[in-house]
């Protein structure tokens, strides 16, 4: 028989731990948080190898009262909340009281702080190691605020030290956090250091300016040239930040920051509005990259489903997924490759004003190089340069005369045209960008015929759940308008009479399936408009030109100007750029000139 034991405290807490600590990075994340919880303006943080060794945060926050030193490292112990009616208002990042406990049940910490309400020490410290029933505070020396040490994580706990990864895997997760949490405060300076190297010293940006230098020093300067500002507002939200171009896009998720209300979230319906935005202009299985921040009204949201999973639950979660979409939509198709060009030169300038570089240290990938327009990412790697004294910013270059993507010199191979702009090359390739612009005129035609439906002869049955039937049958309005005419035929059956006249062919089982499965999820679907999309571009594409077709000058430089008034132009239809540029300064370093 099994006789049932009390664990003792500390075995409960590394238990406990198996929660909150998982590798490094979690515990500096869970200490930025209390940092930020504590108001703290300045964040140093320093790692050695890979946090495993040690974790030192220091802040210049509240501060914790001697009296309550020892506590702080006690389980369910927090300044944060008192009662039950506490939760329906959070205003900090931590609440439950289980960081310190946890994160000092499996390493070695010590706690050195001086609060601000403090009488006339200079600071208090107190260790730990594995196990909080030894532990006794000693006076020290320390400036207003917090310094936590964590060395030796796992020391105690063997298993667990061997799930941890190489020294520089579990560093790149501390910087992923640090970027986060950089991210969501501009106003806190934040600085990182691992082996003694400093990684980033961040100021504080308050200015516009200043935020887009922070935004370049933790997401690329290339990012930063390759997106574009937005800023809108619709009764009561309010969306900014920098939405990465289609030609920008990534081979991964990874370059996606989004803030509720200054709180990081990856969460369902964020995402699947923002994919659908890019839907029309991305390159097939990439990834797009947005630095994004929302704010509303916090009793529209409710932040803490999920502490953990960055979930997020919106009361009208409908309409934000409408205004995230139709905002980064909107923004999206209304880049010219003027834009393209501006901003690159509004860049340029920027990076020449700040003369004293706030980096200290080049990372080997690259992410701190200052480029030059380069309209993809280092994988396809072409027309990619590496230095920031290009002559944008002199007056003779702010000529307005020349169109943006200039006028058509030659034609190459019968592919691309060359064009010749007030600032340089530009190189097009003519099928791409000419099946953009076809395929745009085709779903405009498209727009104003409206949506064509045409009767099934044999109606299709399809068999659902109940709840997706009677949601079916509720929303039979909203199914019309998207083409799709159904009826219930029993508790778990429809039919479908009519269907969208371009779809006819497809898949409508399949298709009807997920129509009514995103209705429900998300208010809203896109996937009839994007299947008619996907149809016409195929057609678009087989009626453009086709390689080794030779134009003339004028129909070269038609071309060129339909480029420059027509929505995405940028991208074909399948995400590929359609021009890029090179500078004048860029063709002089080819050649060497001017060293
Ligand atoms: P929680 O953050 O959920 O309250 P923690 O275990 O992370 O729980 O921290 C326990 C308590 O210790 C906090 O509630 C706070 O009062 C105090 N504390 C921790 N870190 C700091 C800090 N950097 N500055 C000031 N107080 C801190
Ligand atoms: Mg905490």
């Amino acid at each position: 028989m099994n006789r049932i034991n009390l664990l003792d405290q500390k075995l409960a807490n590394q238990i406990a731990a198996g929660e909150v600590v998982e590798r490094p990075a979690s515990i500096v994340k869970e200490l930025i948080e209390n940092s930020l919880d504590a108001r703290a303006n300045k964040i140093t943080v320093e790692v050695e190898q890979g946090g495993v060794k040690l974790i030192r945060i220091q802040d210049d926050g509240s501060g914790i009262l001697k009296q309550d030193l020892a506590l702080a490292l006690h389980r369910h112990a927090t300044s944060k909340i008192k009662k039950i009616g506490d939760l329906e208002n959070i205003n900090s990042l931590g609440f439950r009281g289980e960081a310190l406990a946890s994160i000092s049940s499996v390493s070695r910490v010590s706690l050195l702080s001086k609060a601000r309400e403090g009488e006339y020490d200079a600071g208090w410290q107190i260790d730990v190691e594995g196990n909080i029933a030894h532990k006794s505070l000693v006076p020290v020396s320390h400036a207003e605020g917090t310094t936590i040490e964590v060395r030796d994580l796992f020391f105690n706990t063997p298993a667990r030290r061997k799930f941890l990864k190489k020294e520089r895997t579990e560093f790149s997760r501390i910087d992923e956090i640090i970027k986060r949490l950089a991210l969501s405060r501009f106003d806190v300076h934040v600085s990182l250091r691992h082996n003694q190297k400093i990684i980033y010293n961040l100021l504080p940006a308050k200015s516009d300016s200043e935020k887009q230098r922070r935004v370049g020093l933790l997401c690329g300067s290339k990012f930063v040239e390759n997106s574009i500002l937005i800023d809108t507002e619709r009764a009561g939200l309010k969306l900014w930040g920098w939405v990465g171009l289609a030609t920008f896009s990534r081979s991964q998720g990874d370059l996606q920051y989004f803030y509720v209300n200054g709180r990081s979230v990856k969460d369902k319906l964020v995402t699947h509005a923002v994919k659908q935005a890019y839907r029309d202009v991305l390159f097939h299985g990439r990834h797009p990259a947005y630095v994004l921040f929302l704010e509303l009204d916090p009793s529209l949201v409710d932040v803490n489903v999920h502490p953990t999973k960055h979930e997020v639950r919106f009361r009208d979660s409908r309409f934000v997924h409408d205004f995230l979409f139709s905002s980064l939509y909107k923004s999206l198709s209304e880049v010219t490759p003027g834009d393209q060009l501006e901003t690159s030169k509004e860049l340029n300038q920027l990076n020449s004003a700040f003369d004293l570089p706030q980096k200290m240290n080049e990372s080997n990938d690259g992410r701190f190089n200052q480029s030059a327009l380069s309209l993809v990412d280092g994988e396809r790697n072409f027309l990619e340069s590496s230095d920031k004294s290009d002559d944008f910013s002199t007056a003779e270059n702010q000529r307005t005369d020349v169109p943006p993507l200039g006028y058509a010199v030659a034609q190459l191979h019968g592919v691309f045209i060359l064009a010749q702009n007030d600032q340089g090359l530009v190189i097009v390739d003519t099928h791409a960008a000419h099946e953009r612009i076809t395929y745009e005129r085709m779903k405009r035609a498209l727009a104003d015929e409206g949506l064509k439906t045409q009767t099934l002869l044999v109606p299709i049955s399809i068999a659902l759940s109940h709840t997706e039937v009677d949601y079916a049958e509720d929303n039979k309005t909203a199914l019309l308008e998207l083409g799709l005419e159904i009826e219930r035929v029993s508790d778990e059956v429809l039919v479908v009479r009519k269907v969208p006249a371009l779809l006819r062919d497809s898949d409508i089982e399949q298709l009807v399936r997920d129509v009514i499965s995103d209705l429900i999820k998300f208010g809203t679907t896109d996937l009839i408009s994007s299947k008619q999309d996907d149809l016409i571009s195929t057609m678009a594409c087989h009626g453009s030109v086709r390689a080794n077709r030779q134009l003339t000058i004028q129909e070269m430089n038609a071309l060129l100007r339909d480029m420059e008034t027509t929505e995405r132009s940028g991208q074909c239809n399948h995400g590929r750029p359609t021009w890029v540029f090179k500078s004048l300064a860029e063709l002089d370093k080819l050649f060497l000139r001017g060293r």
